[in-house]
């Protein structure tokens, strides 16, 4: 999960694996680390990871978090770019979405906050940001939330494990 900080990360975290690992603030910057957790859908299953909110530049603690960041780009399977249908895109976002956009992974764009106004209308001007046609999810009331994951299964590689593996041999 990348995006500048207070857009709803560790919310969305927090719901996707059913726990309350990740802190939410009303202040910015809270999540400084890596937090990783499961996401279980029946046999969907797969690995979240909060980071610390994602700033191209800004003070040591944002440097540090950044680096954090960076190491996730190169270890997920694929990003969800979350952004505040609240706020609106704010400039720094374009320059994270040319960032990820040369990190050659899969970006999923995702507005958050939509709850109480109209997906659309709200998602609509995140189409600037060059990543696709944005998903639209409050991931406070969980609005949003099944059609992402649907699109998440389509996206992410299938891993068959190991148990798997041998029931099949057998
Ligand atoms: P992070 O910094 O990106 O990890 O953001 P947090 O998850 O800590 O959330 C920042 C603030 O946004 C908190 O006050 C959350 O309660 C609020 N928030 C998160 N998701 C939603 C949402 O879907 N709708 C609304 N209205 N607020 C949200
Ligand atoms: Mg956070």
């Amino acid at each position: 999960l990348i995006g500048r900080p207070n857009v709803g990360k560790s919310t969305l975290f927090n719901r996707l694996t059913h726990s309350r690992k990740a802190l939410v603030d009303d202040q910015p910057g809270v999540t400084r680390d890596r937090i990783y957790g499961k996401c279980i859908q029946g046999d969907f299953r797969f690995l979240v990871v909060d980071t610390g909110g994602l700033t191209l530049n800004g003070t040591a603690i944002q440097i540090a978090v950044q680096e954090q960041v960076e190491r996730v780009l190169d270890e997920a399977d694929a990003l969800v770019f979350l952004t505040d249908g609240r706020a609106g895109t704010v400039p720094e976002e374009f320059d994270i979405a040319e960032r990820l956009r040369q990190s050659g992974q899969h970006v999923f764009l995702v507005v958050n906050k939509v709850e109480g106004q109209e997906p659309d209308v709200v998602s609509a001007e995140f189409n600037e940001l060059g990543l696709g046609s944005p998903k639209a999810i409050s991931a406070k009331t969980g609005f949003g939330i099944n059609e992402l994951l649907r699109s998440l299964r389509a996206e992410l590689p299938t891993v068959v494990d190991k148990l798997d593996r041998s029931d099949r041999a057998r």
